[in-house]
């Protein structure tokens, strides 16, 4: 099997500067470069936390570092992963100062005998693991997120208007990964501070194996992005995983799966990444825009593209 690996980079608006989505796809490319030069050595696992790990330190997405506040404007994190060879899967939610939470989330998939550990009790882990440090922000992101928090909403108005008219703004960056190794062994990852300006607490999809992340070996992988309210009760991830039957094309399915979403829940909301048994991939959303890169030892691709002209990213992606 030809090693393969894909990250997202969210899909959403991505109505930014063009500098910002340089910024996007040259951290894009790093990831996927570094999770294929690490799956030479290591496992579809390693790759993805790597790709992860990398994307959550660049402060460019909407996780790790670079994560949105909540209303309080307090960064609560979520992540899990899943190795499709094991069914092992480990996720944390809202946990605070653990600049890469999918390095918690694999820690506890391989060391409990949990799935989805919470707040202070993964902070806990956390520092039992050296896991746990200061959340650095750097000051251009904060400059971002100060911008686009004044422009979508006053802090108070928010409050009073809650919870009847519950909006959130558009503006997602969140991170995932799916990759295959030479054994055939598939993995996914995702990371994410959530939907910005969210409600204290607030657990969205990212975390949820099934959900945000799925996999499983003979079928695939899948990473979500999007209205994590949504993709929760649609079970995104793993239905679509459940329909690869190492027959179907996976960028099928995926445009099947997040049209049928759309019709059920009125909007388009989501985004996915996928990856089947023999290395088919794809990447498909419904939201305006998404950033998708990939990487084998055919080629590189990183890019940010409006959903209408995703198909030329397909073309791409299959020549991976
Ligand atoms: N799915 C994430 C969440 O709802 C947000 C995103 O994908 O950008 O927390």
């Amino acid at each position: 099997m030809k090693p393969k690996i894909l990250v997202h980079g969210g899909a959403g608006e991505w109505n930014v500067e063009p500098k910002t989505v340089e910024q996007a796809r040259g951290e894009m490319k790093a990831a996927v470069i570094e999770g294929l030069r690490i799956m030479k050595k290591g496992s579809s696992v390693d790759a993805v936390v790597a790709a992860i790990t990398l994307m959550e330190d660049s402060g460019k997405f909407n996780a790790g570092s670079g994560a949105y506040p909540n209303i309080e404007y307090d960064i609560e994190l979520d992540a899990g992963l899943m190795d499709g060879r094991t069914l092992g899967a480990g996720a944390v939610a809202s946990v605070r100062n653990v600049p890469n939470p999918v390095e918690l989330a694999r820690k506890i998939m391989t060391d409990t005998r949990h799935v989805l550990i919470s707040g202070r009790g993964a902070e806990i882990l956390a520092k039992g693991y050296g896991l746990y440090s200061k959340l650095k922000v750097d000051k251009a992101r904060k400059d971002i997120i100060n911008r686009r928090m004044k422009q979508y909403i006053s802090k108070e108005k928010w409050i009073r208007t809650l919870p009847v008219k519950y909006r959130l703004p558009p503006v997602r960056d969140t991170i995932g990964a799916v990759a295959i190794d030479e054994n055939g062994n598939l993995a996914a990852a995702t990371s994410t501070g959530g939907t910005a300006f969210k409600l204290p607490g607030r657990i969205g999809d990212s975390p949820v194996c099934g959900a945000g992340f799925y996999a499983m070996n003979g079928k695939g992988a899948v990473s979500a992005t999007g209205e994590g309210e949504d993709i929760m009760r649609y079970s995104l991830s793993s239905r679509v995983v459940w329909d690869l039957d190492g027959r179907v094309d996976p960028y099928m399915v995926l445009i099947r799966e997040l049209q049928e979403m759309k019709r059920l829940f009125g909007r388009g909301s989501a985004g996915a990444i996928v990856l089947d048994s023999r290395g088919n991939c794809g990447a498909y959303a419904t939201t305006r825009a998404m950033a998708v890169a990939g990487c084998s030892q055919n080629a590189v691709i990183s890019e940010v593209v409006e959903s209408v002209g995703i198909d030329s990213v397909q073309e791409k992606l299959r020549r991976l």
